[in-house]
């Protein structure tokens, strides 16, 4: 893997408990740093505390507050708890320690009097922090009851492992050490480093400081989670709902490309159907719609009062269609998957946004019928 991509995967602090067991796709990469904060201690003693990521794993380990997820049995959301105890060290708050062992463990310890300038001794007791998570956690599972009926579970596994070495970056490393034990000057052999050997450098101790979290199993799968919040959508799709349900199913099995090919015909149905609104407009000219590619066509739709695209996906409204098209012609299967999330969110407000008009249309109509028979 390039050292440059591995600064994208997303960070375990930037989703919340129920995103975590709601949204994160199976095998897809959540890093975790273990790189210490610098903390004040009772507002005067220099501290550390553990990262934000390492607390929300943490939370993860022990969810404390109910979480609200989509119960399949049920066929509706419901607070769900913990049921399992993971055999972790419960915190005391307000905890301090010394032992960088003990420390990385707990979510709300501080460290007192770490060595804090000291580049070379954060990095050390990150390391350890790593090590110690790795080694009591490879492996383990989240188990969540419904509050409705303790019966209805969901079963969440998740691996850690560090990311890998490359032989190029581990021979890299080895010279550079060498290289320093030799000129005994660290500055000196620092700023030599051409922006590719410092590149190197930064990955190898990145590695040292970061875990990667997949979710490696969920039952119910996760599109079975997510086809029961999709149901609402069948009443616009129709027959067609089954592409966006392929779309997810894919996506869950990992299988970027193909997902993107359904949800593109999506896409151009529901462009279909504003077309259809058009047609028998007087001043609607069809030839030149067809003939238009499909940013043009949704400019003429929009030209005859029929918005395809709600306000909030202006931004991206001349690119929507083409990352999708691209999704099928041009982009790696990990790039799909990466970009799945966020196609998936603009199909949907799309479809909330008709949900909404078709809300409106029933009630007016009803209040239509209710005044004119109150007279
Ligand atoms: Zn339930």
């Amino acid at each position: 893997m390039s050292s440059k991509e591995f600064k994208n995967y997303p960070h375990l602090s930037s989703f919340s408990i129920e995103q975590i067991i709601r949204d994160v796709g199976l095998y897809s990469i959540v890093q975790i740093s273990t790189w210490s904060q610098k903390a004040t201690f009772q507002g005067k003693t220099s501290a550390l505390s553990v990262s934000d990521d390492v607390k929300r794993l943490y939370d993860l380990l022990s969810i404390s507050k109910p979480v609200n997820l989509p119960c399949v049995k049920c066929k509706k959301e419901y607070p769900f708890v913990q049921t399992n105890e993971l055999g972790i060290n419960k915190a005391r708050a307000g905890m301090v320690d010394t032992s960088p062992t003990n420390y990385s463990f707990f979510s709300n310890t501080m460290m007192l009097n770490p060595d804090i300038e000291n580049e070379r001794s954060l990095n050390e007791i990150a390391n350890t922090c790593q090590s110690v998570i790795l080694k009591e956690l490879p492996f383990f599972v989240v188990e969540l009851r419904c509050t409705f009926n303790p019966d209805h579970k969901i079963r969440c596994a998740f691996s850690l492992e560090s990311p890998t070495i490359d032989i190029e970056t581990e021979r890299f490393y080895r010279e550079y050490l060498l290289k320093k034990l030799k000129a005994y000057d660290q500055e000196a052999t620092e700023e030599t480093l051409s922006a590719k050997d410092q590149e190197k450098l930064d990955y190898y101790h990145w590695t040292n400081h970061t875990l990667y979290l997949k979710k490696v199993g969920q039952s119910p799968s996760l599109a079975d989670m997510q086809f029961f919040d999709l149901r609402k959508y069948q009443k616009i799709l129709k027959e067609n709902y089954h592409e966006l349900t392929r779309a997810i199913g894919l996506f869950s099995a990992g299988v970027g490309i193909g997902s993107f090919v359904y949800l593109r015909r999506i896409l151009e149905r529901l462009c279909e159907d504003s077309h259809q609104q058009c047609v028998s407009f007087p001043d609607w000219d069809e030839g030149k719609y067809k003939s238009s590619h499909f940013n043009e066509r949704v400019e003429l739709l929009e030209q005859h009062g029929v918005l395809l695209l709600p306000s909030e996906l202006t931004p991206v409204k001349n690119k929507l269609y083409s990352v999708m098209s691209k999704g099928i012609h041009e982009y790696s299967e990990k790039e799909c998957l990466e970009l799945f999330p966020c196609v998936q969110m603009a199909i949907e407000l799309i479809l909330d946004k008709r949900l909404e008009e078709i809300d409106r249309e029933a009630k007016i109509k009803e209040m239509v019928k209710q005044i004119n028979n109150a007279t």
